[in-house]
C-alpha cells in the first residue's frame, strides 16, 4: 500500500504557513513505514525539534483505479478516519527553501498515525464533514471539509490521472488552520463527526 497526501487544501492553513494558493492539487507521498494503527504511541525523532501535528481526513482506498472520472471518484472509497500527518516543520523548511523534496520532512517512520475507520454510510454527506483534533484536552484543530480547495473526488481523479490507486492505499485530504508542534508527554485525541477515533501519546 502507499500513503498519498494532499497539501495545501485549506485556505486558513496555507496563510498560515505564508504558502502560495495552489492552481492544482499539490500531493507527495509516505511510505508504508509511516503508518501506525492501533493507537500506537508516538516516538519524537532525534532529527527533528519541531515536529508538527497536522490533522486530516484519511481515504481508505477500495477498489484499482486508473483515471478516475470525478464523477464516479465517490465509489473508490467506503471507510474514512481522521490522521495526523506528522511534519518535521524545522527540515521542511529548510527543504522548501532550497526547493527540494519533502520526504526527509513527511515521510519519515511512524510519521502516519490513523484512527478507526468508519463506514461512509454512517457519516453525513462527504463535503460536510466536521473533525478536530484535542491536545491534552483542549481542541487545537477544528476543520470542516466544506473549506476544502479541492473535494475528495476531485483529489481521487487527480491522482488517479498520475499513479493508479491501488485497494487499501490511503490519502490524507490535507490539514485546516492550527498546526503546531508536540512535546513528550503529550496526548493526541482526534474526532470525525463528533466521535473519536484516534487517540495516542508522544513519548
Ligand atoms: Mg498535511
Amino acid at each position: 500500500m502507499k500513503i498519498i497526501c494532499i497539501g495545501q487544501n485549506y485556505l486558513a492553513h496555507i496563510k498560515e504557513l505564508n504558502s502560495a494558493i495552489p492552481d492544482e492539487p499539490v500531493f507527495f507521498l509516505k511510505p508504508d513505514t509511516a503508518l501506525v494503527t492501533d493507537n500506537k504511541p508516538f516516538y519524537i525523532p532525534d532529527f527533528s525539534n519541531d515536529i508538527h501535528y497536522e490533522t486530516e481526513i484519511v481515504l481508505k482506498i477500495n477498489r484499482l483505479g486508473k483515471h478516475i472520472d470525478e464523477k464516479f471518484a465517490h465509489k473508490y472509497y467506503d471507510e474514512l478516519t481522521v490522521g495526523i500527518d506528522f511534519t518535521a516543520r524545522d527540515i521542511q523548511k529548510v527543504q522548501k527553501t532550497k526547493g527540494l523534496p519533502w520526504e526527509k520532512a513527511k515521510g519519515f517512520d511512524n510519521a502516519a498515525p490513523v484512527g478507526k475507520f468508519v463506514s461512509k454510510s454512517k457519516l453525513p454527506a462527504m463535503n460536510n464533514l466536521s473533525f478536530h483534533l484535542d491536545l491534552n484536552g483542549k481542541t487545537v484543530q477544528k476543520g470542516n471539509t466544506s473549506d476544502l480547495l479541492y473535494s475528495f473526488d476531485k483529489i481521487i481523479s487527480f491522482i488517479s490521472q498520475f499513479i493508479t490507486l491501488k485497494i487499501g492505499d490511503l490519502i490524507f485530504t490535507g490539514t485546516p488552520v492550527g498546526v503546531g508542534p508536540v512535546k513528550i508527554g503529550d496526548k493526541l485525541e482526534a474526532y470525525l463527526e463528533g466521535e473519536k477515533v484516534l487517540a495516542f501519546d508522544i513519548k
